[in-house]
């Protein structure tokens, strides 16, 4: 490769993206400017960068509609079996970049913006997240739904459109402050609004049990507005549909206010019931029980039903038949898949549709619910896990408290069938929780309630077995399945890293990209010199511009060779941002002892927000921010050690950071992280991993072979000894000098000089009450730490296992996580075979398995 010349040199080298097509540029060309013109209103002189993306946005958007619509058409003619993903959370980002990317159209957008005059990159950077999710779980389903749509399947996410997603994190003085993220100021222009097809929702009300069946009435309505966003497939011009449901005031809210002359105070009160979709709950792995919440997720349910009902009855093999006999059709043709307990409300909500309003028995009805639904567990900490208080259920959801009285009833004489006598094993089981004031259990709920119930890495899936949900492993061993999580290589390599992408395309041609098994030709390459400088020189480079970013965002300066180490991901107490702190202090410490001694440099970051209610993850915050305050200011420590809290982590910061990583912290306690994810980018970026036998990093070890991941600390069997035999925090802060001095650091206000006891509160807990054991930890993680540091100093070897931990992350695709469960819990067919191009005339028809 020769030395690009200039910038549009550079842009005409990109190969993985393709190559810009003339006709393409003067195409885009013309509905930019018809764009800016027409549906912005503007021209160049009075136009704003803002207005560029805008139009921009609005010319990519074209290209997607005539797909959307075909592919919809080809769904309704061909009637596959549709899965239906239901979540709480998508985690999408941004969506720009994405959808010239999936769509084949980036070189010859970037071409036309060069003709124009304008920096791509910086009108991609206008974008505003769609932050409608916390982390993990919401990011996981916006990877799911591009699978999906890339391998074809009839599928469709469904979910709410939060006003507000996750909020805006600023760090005032150390301290995280919240401000509302106002994602929709400006509009978004990948979502259609349907207002024609809303739906009629109920809350509250009394059940009426007559001669003719059940009535449930007097309720309270909001109505369910739907919003469409495009999902593109990874170039087979598949286009499926995400649909977010708004919360809308019935027209006749309030009729008797109206009536009795109270006219605004009726207007102003349709606000109430269109908060149900105002704000995200900012929790990430926390049950909050709050009214509001339960709302939303009988609101994301009850709509979502009825969309799936009315589609099924308007199919070919719903409709004409008479209802009592079509449904038993339902299951082979559709699926749905909870994502988490957080809309287990499907399983009563469809019994109550089956039985109460399309006239099935209890039995049938029972049968095709529980062969339709299936269940992922997304965590086992005992705080995550969702029960509801049976008043909350008996004033919002009368009719649903019934049918799950009747479920458990009914599933106790399972149980009771199984285990005669066991009265221990029926209260363990029981959907209703009788201590101290009833409670719905909905993991329990979720089980009984589904044929598939899967955990997301193959450890965390032994653990529901054998320890969470034991009792119904025993009941029904068969319904009981891994899927271990997987990220989209589209975005999570081809778009932030195309420098990268482009090395590999080079040796192994592109069919990485949707194919990520095939990485695994790029061990042979482990002693090819020159591929080993060609994948240094794109970190390094990765590098350099995230250094520009951190110098812009957070006004420090950092040596770009230095090592940079990342931990980002929620801050929580399991996750041990502390432990990490703890290292930093420890290094700080030896740096300071032998100020003359050689360090390997580092550039240790964290970001991560905290949930608004959650005071010791703030607190563990600002010992961060602190912490770095003492450590970047000294001058014996210069530029060999920095710690640097990232404000605001999301995906689009995830984004650039993830390509310029060189270390993963995956540091959880064992036992305590379901999967992670973050642990998958970052390996697929050739970052080496220092973690614990958690989660996925179990299975990235056995792809990658242990020499090339540096794991510490205790297995979940260790743990589970540690506290049979009694834990005792103190005996290590006591044994281990460089962890002592580091507590009594923090103890004593050496981090906090404002306020001297500022900190207490971790040090008794760390001390006193280790819940996630990380004085346990401490020693053989800094000695993990040091064999880290220790093989930075040999670049060459350190870059061979970057590039063995990019020829193993094949398996961490999430089209990989896709294709297993499409066969092996909703029953469809990936293809891997293009839809016809609408844009294009029509060669020839092309039919599709599914
Ligand atoms: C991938 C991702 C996560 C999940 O990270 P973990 O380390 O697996 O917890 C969280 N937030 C964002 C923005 C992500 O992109």
């Amino acid at each position: 490769m020769t030395t690009p010349e200039t910038e549009y040199d550079r842009r005409k080298q990109i190969s993985v993206r393709g190559i810009a097509q003339v006709e393409n540029v003067s195409e885009f060309k013309k509905g930019f400017n018809r764009h800016l013109h027409f549906t912005l209103v503007k021209d160049r002189n009075v136009a704003t960068t803002r207005d560029y993306f805008f139009a921009l946005a609005y010319t990519v958007r074209d290209h997607l509609v005539g797909r959307w619509i075909r592919t919809q058409q080809y769904y309704y003619e061909n009637d596959p079996k549709r899965v239906y993903y239901i979540s709480l959370e998508y985690y999408i980002g941004r969506t720009l970049t994405n959808t010239m990317m999936n769509l084949g159209i980036s070189s010859s957008i970037d071409e036309a913006l060069y003709q124009l005059g304008l920096d791509i990159e910086e009108l991609e950077d206008q974008e505003e997240d769609a932050g409608l999710g916390n982390g993990g779980l919401g990011r996981l389903a916006a990877c799911f739904c591009d699978s999906m749509a890339t391998l074809g399947l009839a599928a469709y996410g469904y979910g709410l459109r939060y006003e507000y997603g996750i909020f805006t994190q600023r760090i005032i003085n150390g301290w995280q402050v919240e401000e509302p993220d106002e994602w929709l100021r400006y509009g978004s222009p990948w979502e259609k609004s349907r207002p024609e097809y809303v739906i009629p929702i109920n809350f509250y009300g009394r059940v009426n049990h007559t001669a003719n069946g059940v009535k449930w009435e007097d309720t309270q309505i909001v109505n369910a507005l739907p919003y469409d966003v495009p999902i593109p497939g990874y170039h087979n011009n598949t286009v499926n549909t995400l649909r977010l449901w708004s919360a809308k005031a019935q027209r006749s809210f309030c009729l008797n206010f109206f009536n009795s002359g109270q006219y605004i105070q009726a207007i102003m009160d349709r606000n109430i019931s269109e908060n149900i979709t105002r704000v995200l709950y900012p929790n990430d792995n926390f049950f909050e029980g709050k009214e509001l919440r339960l709302k939303q997720e009988y609101f994301i349910v009850a709509a979502t039903l009825q969309d799936i009902i009315r589609r099924f009855r308007s199919s070919k093999f719903g409709s004409r038949e008479p209802i009592r006999t079509s449904f038993e059709t339902f299951p082979q043709k559709v699926a749905i898949q909870l994502n988490d307990t957080h809309p287990s409300l499907v399983i009563p909500e469809l019994m109550r549709i089956f039985m109460d309003v399309e006239g099935l028995g209890w039995d049938q009805a029972w049968k095709i619910t529980e062969a339709t639904c299936a269940y992922t567990n997304h965590t086992v900490l005992p705080e995550a896990l969702e029960r509801w208080p049976v008043t909350m259920f008996e004033s919002l959801l009368p009719r649903h408290l019934e049918i799950i009285y009747v479920i458990n009833e009914k599933f106790m004489d399972v149980v009771r069938g199984k285990w005669p006598g066991d009265n221990d094993r029926l209260r363990h089981m029981s959907l209703i929780e009788e201590d101290g004031g009833k409670r719905v259990n909905m993991a329990h709920l979720a089980i009984v309630g589904s044929h598939a119930v899967n955990g997301v890495a193959a450890i965390h899936t032994e653990i529901i077995k054998h320890t969470t949900f034991r009792n119904f492993y025993e009941l029904w061993p068969y319904k009981f399945q891994n899927k271990t999580n997987g990220v989209t290589p589209r975005r999570w390599l081809l778009l932030c890293n195309p420098g990268l992408a482009d090395v590999i395309a080079d040796k192994i041609g592109d069919r990485f990209v949707n194919h990520l098994y095939e990485l695994r030709q790029l061990e042979s390459q482990i002693s090819n010199k020159a591929f080993i400088l060609a994948i240094m020189k794109a970190k390094q480079e990765n590098k350099l511009r995230f250094a520009n970013y951190i110098q812009k965002a957070n006004n420090v300066t950092v040596d770009p060779s230095a090592m940079f180490d990342f931990q980002i991901k929620r801050i929580h107490e399991y996750k041990r941002q502390l432990l990490n702190a703890l290292h930093v202090i420890t290094v700080y410490n030896r740096i300071k002892k032998n100020p003359d001694k050689n360090f390997t440099p580092r550039v240790v970051m964290i970001g991560g927000k905290a949930a608004p209610g959650y005071h010791m993850a703030k607190k563990i915050i600002k010992l961060i921010c602190n912490i770095g305050n003492i450590v970047n200011n000294d001058p014996v420590v210069g530029n060999r050690l920095k710690f640097i809290f990232l404000e605001n982590y999301r995906v689009s910061m995830a984004e650039k950071i993830i390509p310029a990583a060189d270390l993963s912290q995956q540091i959880s306690l064992a036992g305590t992280e379901a999967s992670g994810t973050g642990n998958m980018k970052l390996m697929l970026n050739g970052a080496l991993t220092i973690g614990t036998l958690d989660g996925a990093n179990v299975e990235m070890m056995e792809e990658m072979g242990k020499d090339n991941i540096f794991i510490f600390g205790m297995t979940v069997p260790e743990v589970d000894a540690l506290w049979a035999k009694g834990y005792n925090p103190k005996s290590f802060y006591e044994r281990i000098p460089e962890l002592r001095q580091a507590i009594d650091q923090i103890q004593n206000g050496f981090f906090s000089p404002e306020q001297h006891d500022l900190f207490h509160d971790i040090v008794h807990n760390l001390l006193n009450n280790d819940r996630f054991c990380l004085m346990a930890d401490y020693e053989e993680y800094i000695k993990a730490q040091d064999r880290v540091s220790a093989l930075y100093q040999d670049p060459i070897e350190w870059a061979k296992k970057c590039i063995m931990n990019i020829a193993s992350s094949g398996k961490f695709s999430s089209d990989r996580a896709i294709t297993e469960y499409a066969k092996d819990i909703w029953n469809v067919t990936p293809t891997d075979v293009k839809l016809p191009n609408p844009n294009e005339p029509i060669k020839q028809s092309v039919k599709i398995a599914n």
